[in-house]
């Protein structure tokens, strides 16, 4: 007979709720669960049958459900080097390939266990996925828009192409958001280290964006936009998209509006920490990094104020952000913006399953569900210290920091239609 196994463990916060449980036990079997309670929630002892059982002693630990980076970019390393970056972008499928790998074991040992590209100059991560990619290998949900889109001779060469001669960016989006899980647009350039707060114009207009996220929504593909400054925010909301990238200096009426619509929006935080750390220290650019950032965490502070949906993205992959353990550097940037340990899990797990499509595993654990959990030691008070070595993670049954992680061979099936 197969056996269940149990779980004990001392904590449980799912994010959904703003409650602690106390002594929680936890059966599964196949990957999924079979019962889960707490103290108080039954009338027996469910250690008491001990026939079938092997137990996973984590009464010492808090139980979370598994994390969700909404903003990678597995196919860069957030190395210092200008080399090194340089060659990153002109590198072959053969030699990313074992990069997205390695990233997506990185994300998997920090606990998260989903996360959402924000593209790349030749699409290898989504071909990646399409080709090499085995879940049951490598565990990390991965959603890829591919290329992201922009235009013509504006920022966006490290993550995608403008629409080719002749054809309009819904053109685009028609032809390539079918093979993809999203549509992934720039609309406005970085934030300017010399100036603080200048604001770039939009890459598209008012119409193109609007037809472009229409033609997504008929493919059933959701649209992230980059966007900062006022203008490029406020047309990407108007336009429908599904969630704000950065929105560094969107200002009131477009957080406003974010509450509004309830659209998510990913603050990419850490972003200028890590620049304002990397660059020389008090250069001009290093002390404009150090006022962005303090600028973003006043919108996050209102944003939390006002009820805007607030997900995390790390933009792992951009200067000085590496995959997996920046994940919790965000969230301590979001704990300093105001937000409390329930509403900074929540962004963690539920909005960003949501945002991506994932409620089936990533969420409150519930009996029928993937067991799909991360332990971490200690009480939920130190949770976000803990969060940088997970005790357990464990994906559909399986601790993946114990268990091992193959490496994935070709499959057959339908290739990418990128070239
Ligand atoms: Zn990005």
């Amino acid at each position: 007979m197969k056996s269940k196994d149990m779980v004990r463990a001392g904590w449980l916060m799912d994010g959904s709720s703003g409650s602690i449980r106390r002594d929680v036990f936890l059966e599964m079997e196949n990957g999924f669960v079979t019962e889960l309670g707490w103290n108080g929630s039954r009338g027996h002892d469910p250690y008491e049958d001990k026939s079938h059982r092997r137990v996973w002693d984590l009464s010492d630990c808090t139980l979370i459900p598994g994390l969700i980076d909404c903003h990678v970019h597995l196919s860069m390393s957030g190395t210092p080097d200008r080399g090194e970056r340089e060659h990153q972008l002109s590198r072959t499928f053969e030699e990313v390939k074992p990069v997205i790998e390695e990233h997506l074991r990185h994300h998997a040992s920090r606990g998260i266990v989903a996360v959402r590209d924000g593209g790349d100059a030749h699409g290898h991560t989504l071909w990646y996925k399409k080709r090499w990619m085995k879940e049951d290998c490598v565990p990390v949900r991965l959603k890829s828009p591919g290329k992201a889109w922009r235009s013509p001779g504006r920022y966006g060469r490290l993550i995608g192409d403008p629409p080719p001669e002749g054809s309009s960016l819904a053109d685009c989006v028609a032809r390539y958001a079918r093979s993809a899980d999203h549509v992934k647009i720039v609309n406005s350039g970085l934030n300017s280290l010399r100036e603080f707060g200048k604001e770039t114009l939009p890459q598209f207009n008012l119409d193109e964006l609007r037809m472009a996220v229409r033609r997504g929504e008929e493919l059933g593909r959701k649209t992230m936009v980059h966007a900062n400054g006022k203008g490029p925010v406020s047309m990407a909301l108007k336009a429908g998209c599904h969630s704000i990238e950065h929105g560094f200096f969107m200002q009131k009426d477009n957080l406003e509006r974010l509450a509004e619509q309830q659209v998510y929006w990913v603050p990419t935080l850490f972003t200028m920490k890590a620049y304002a750390s990397l660059l020389e220290p008090g250069s001009l650019e290093s002390r404009v990094a150090a006022l962005n950032l303090e600028s973003q965490l006043e919108q996050v502070s209102r944003a939390r104020a006002m009820g805007v949906l607030l997900a995390v993205g790390t933009d792992s992959g951009s200067l000085g952000v590496h995959h997996g353990t920046s994940f919790v550097e965000e969230l301590k940037l979001l704990q300093e913006a105001g937000l409390d340990l329930h509403e900074i899990l929540r962004a963690a797990t539920l909005h960003g399953a949501a945002l991506l499509g994932v409620e089936d595993e990533c969420g409150p654990l519930r009996v029928g569900s993937p067991a799909t959990f991360v332990a971490l030691l200690g009480p939920p008070s130190r949770l976000i210290e803990s969060l940088s070595r997970p005790t357990v993670v464990c994906i559909r049954g399986v601790d993946v920091l114990r268990g091992s992680m193959p490496i994935p061979g070709p499959r057959p099936g339908p290739l990418c239609s990128f070239p």
